[in-house]
């Protein structure tokens, strides 16, 4: 990667709450110098990545509406199984982690988001250096 190419990455953002995406959100523009768009449903999340085959990574909310991320997940990668996606989730149980990789999830995150935590996993999956 490119450190010219770094700010001009697209991440895709799908959560529903507002206050969530606040937090994602802040901390890749401004901690990470990357742009961003939100989607606040899996159907949108699947729509606005075939119109956008430049988004560079996808961070996932799983409990939204229409459509939940675990089957947007699945058609995203049905489209492009190179692109990482990042799984944000409010559901704490143990063994969860598992599930969400055998659902084809690159890495997982569970709410409420820790910055470093977001950050390290970000940098690992785009190649960044911290
Ligand atoms: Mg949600």
């Amino acid at each position: 990667m490119q450190q010219n190419e770094v700010g001009n990455q697209l991440v895709l953002i799908a959560e529903d709450e507002d206050t969530n995406f606040f937090v994602l959100d802040l901390f890749i523009r401004k901690s990470l110098n990357l742009n961003t768009i939100r989607v606040v449903n899996g159907v949108d999340a699947v729509e606005t990545f075939k119109k956008h085959p430049e988004i560079a990574l996808i961070l996932m909310d799983i409990k939204m509406p229409v459509m939940d991320g675990i089957e947007a997940n699945k058609r995203i990668k049905a489209i492009n199984p190179d692109i990482p996606v990042i799984a944000i989730t409010a559901y704490a149980l143990a063994g969860d982690e598992q599930k969400l990789r055998k659902a084809g999830f690159d890495e997982y995150i569970s709410k409420p988001v820790q910055k470093r935590e977001l950050l390290r996993k970000i940098n690992k999956i785009l190649g960044l250096s911290e």
